[in-house]
């Protein structure tokens, strides 16, 4: 028996839980499914300086919980079940999970997206041993020592930061001249005093069989190589979608993101893609939040069409 539902999210973070929070107080029967915790990548985001309404800025976590919570005061629920398989060409969109089955009138896709690996050989063996992904969750145990973020947007700015304040150096490496990331970041990386930031340059090479000890840099320009003693090395070059569920289901940009029309509705009518996943010029919390809200928007007139 797969028990039926108005609205099925699947993802926690910004996007989603603004769904749930429209969609319950709306009187649809609201169910969002996640795979582990509640918040998506806001969950892991160290401090949130650029949502309104906190003066002060909000750590991530809390901000991802209160959403959630806000949410299932007016009745959405959640379950951490991880989505196997969607079925979205019928009427009745339908759910499979690692538990069971669910059915929906509404789809709301709100899978955000995941780290881009650099893609060298041993990277994969590495992560959780020198090599991550999250400097907000792990920075803390690159305590007095070495490590090398690369990138230049502004996580890679961000991380670089927040990793100047526990570890002793700090290497950032970028491909280019100059940093994607805004200004704002700008001065505070360059006045940081362990932060050395390697311009036109790219690490080559990952060293060390059971933790990292050391990464090759390669200077574009010159190709001059060095091998830097570091014990971390955090990935921030950017994020790929988690599209997969639908990807043989929906036509994706070239990116692998979700296009949709201005209420955030894919191709599939009743289907909806909200947040980092769907093809959008902004990836921020403030934007997956307004997806959110026009998504149900939507989602209501889709609805009271069916009937
Ligand atoms: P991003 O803005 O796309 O920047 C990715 C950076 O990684 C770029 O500097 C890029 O270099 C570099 N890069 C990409 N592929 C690479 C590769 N294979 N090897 C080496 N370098 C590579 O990504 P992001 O910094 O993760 O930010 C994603 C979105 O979230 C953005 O919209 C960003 O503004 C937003 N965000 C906002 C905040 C904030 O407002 N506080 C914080 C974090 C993220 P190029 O410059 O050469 O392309």
């Amino acid at each position: 028996m797969q028990e039926q539902y108005d609205i099925i999210i699947i993802g926690g973070g910004p996007g989603g839980y603004t769904a749930a929070l429209y969609g319950a107080r709306a009187g649809f029967k609201t169910l969002v499914l996640e795979g582990f915790a509640a918040g998506g990548q806001l969950g892991q985001t160290h401090w949130i300086d650029n949502y309104p309404g906190f003066p002060q800025g909000i750590d991530g976590f809390t901000l991802a919980q209160n959403m959630a919570e806000q949410a299932h005061r007016f009745g959405a629920e959640t379950k951490y079940e991880q989505v196997t398989a969607l079925s979205l060409q019928e009427a009745e969109k339908q759910v499979i999970t690692a538990r069971g089955a669910y059915r929906a009138k509404v789809l709301i896709l709100a899978t955000g997206a995941k780290p881009r690996p650099l893609g060298l050989p041993g990277e994969e063996a590495l992560v959780g041993k020198g090599v991550g992904y999250c400097a907000a969750c792990d920075g803390m145990f690159y305590r007095g020592k070495t490590v090398v973020v690369v990138g230049g947007g502004n996580t890679a700015a961000g991380d670089a930061l927040l990793l100047s304040r526990v570890a002793e150096k700090v290497i950032l490496v970028h491909r280019r001249d100059a940093l994607r990331a805004t200004k704002v970041y700008h001065k505070a990386l360059l006045e940081a005093p362990n932060v050395q930031i390697l311009w036109n340059s790219a690490v080559t090479k990952l060293h060390g069989q059971e933790k990292l000890s050391a990464v090759t840099v390669k200077n574009l320009v010159t190709g001059a190589e060095e091998i830097l003693d570091a014990q971390g090395l955090f990935v921030s070059i950017g994020r790929l979608p988690n599209s997969g569920l639908v990807s043989g289901q929906l036509e994706l940009d070239d990116q692998g993101y979700i296009p949709t029309d201005h209420l955030t509705q894919t191709r599939i009518p009743g289907v909806f893609a909200v947040g980092d996943v769907r093809t959008t010029p902004l990836r921020q919390v403030a934007t997956a939040v307004a997806d959110g809200a026009l998504a149900i928007h939507g989602a209501e007139s889709y609805i009271s069409g069916q009937k």
